[in-house]
């Protein structure tokens, strides 16, 4: 990098997982100028299930703010996939698997939900399937889906790459300079910077205390010819086809390792709970770690700094980024650009810093 020569732009971004890209693209369909950085440090939004789907599927009840979320996210990647040229957006039936006769009951009684009842069909799904026990049979959600999160962010920092939008480096908070309602970092100028850190917050010295309660999750990918689902399974863990007879199955949650490495102790608990679930021969190709920026009150971290107005947050996307990340970006850009009001269960204000 020249450091003699000042580039002007209207964002630094620091983070380009799903917060980052979400708010990258708000900005880009604005026309504003942005350059971000991106240190691979955290790893969250690579390793995500990437599903949507607006049940709880303990309890079966709505998730937060899902309508509204749904009608932001599902445009927005049909619009990144424009972009792009590529597709990532996969929708895919999910069946829950009923272990109780109560649980059945409990399925039908939430059907009326006018939120849900786009989604869950008030019946019980009696087909069986070679490998997997179902006595109680299963509840299907329709109109659920998968966003292919890593092929996503590999195309989309490609893309910024090439348009010298992006730069791989670790934002040193140290080097940030507050001048005159702008905001100085090496040789950047820039109106603001939105953080976008996931778990990496915890490194920024404006928002580190904030309450986050980031539980790592494990994954693995096995290869199971023989068990023969065109549906995402969930039961005391989840099964995702990817074709090719690989299945993503997940996920472990762990609050005490901050680590993004994937460990014997996470691998052996999903494969305890997977031999209860499937009586087919599988073999394990693939194990990933992450750590879900989730916190206490189980809602998105989302503001500008009480103190300093050029510094902004996007964070707490929890076990769900594929819904809520592009909902929170635009109104934290419109909180920024047209001094909108953020909704008060989101806007960071609710924490005293
Ligand atoms: C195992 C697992 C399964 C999941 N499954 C699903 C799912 O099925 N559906 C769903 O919706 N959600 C799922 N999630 C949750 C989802 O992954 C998160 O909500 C989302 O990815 C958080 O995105 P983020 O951009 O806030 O954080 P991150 O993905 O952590 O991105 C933050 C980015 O900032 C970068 N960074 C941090 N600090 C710096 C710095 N100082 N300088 C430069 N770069 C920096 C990091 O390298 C990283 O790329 C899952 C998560 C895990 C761990």
């Amino acid at each position: 990098m020249n450091y003699f020569c000042i580039m002007k732009v209207d964002y630094i971004i620091v983070g380009l997982g799903l917060a980052g890209l979400a708010f990258t693209h708000e900005l880009k369909k604005h026309n504003k100028t942005f350059i971000v950085f991106e240190d691979e440090s955290q790893n969250a939004s690579k390793v995500a299930g990437g599903m949507y789907n607006p049940v709880i599927l303990k309890r079966f009840t709505p998730v937060w703010d899902a309508k509204n979320q749904l009608e932001i996210a599902l445009p927005f990647y049909k619009e990144i996939e424009t972009v792009l040229n590529n597709k990532y957006d996969f929708p895919i039936d999910t069946h829950r698997l009923f272990t109780s006769v109560e649980e059945q009951n409990n399925w039908f009684a939430t059907c009326d939900n006018p939120v849900l009842s786009p989604y869950m069909v008030p019946e019980v799904h009696k087909k069986t399937y070679e490998g997997l026990e179902s006595p109680f049979g299963y509840g299907k959600l329709q109109n659920t889906g998968r966003i292919t999160t890593k092929q996503l962010l590999d195309d989309y920092r490609a893309y910024l790459l090439e348009n010298d939008k992006l730069i791989y480096d670790t934002f040193d908070y140290g080097n940030i300079q507050l001048v005159n309602n702008s905001v100085k970092y090496q040789n950047i100028k820039a109106k603001y910077i939105v953080f976008c850190e996931g778990f990496g917050i915890k490194r920024n010295p404006f928002f580190k205390d904030l309450p986050l309660r980031e539980a790592k999750g494990e994954l693995i990918t096995i290869y199971a010819p023989k068990l023969k689902i065109d549906f995402v399974l969930k039961s005391a863990l989840f099964i995702m086809p990817l074709g090719d007879d690989l299945f993503k199955v997940g996920a472990t949650f762990n609050w005490k390792d901050k680590t993004n490495q994937p460990t014997e102790e996470g691998k052996q608990e999903l494969l305890t709970k997977l031999d209860k679930l499937i009586k087919v021969p599988f073999e394990v190709v693939d194990h990933v770690a992450g750590i879900r920026p989730t916190v206490k009150d189980r809602r998105p971290l989302v503001g500008i700094h009480a103190q300093f107005t050029q510094l902004a947050v996007l964070n707490g996307l929890g076990t769900r980024g594929v819904m809520i990340a592009p909902i929170v970006a635009k109104e934290l850009y419109n909180h920024i650009e047209n001094n909108t009001e953020l909704r008060k269960e989101i806007d960071i204000e609710r924490f005293v810093l």
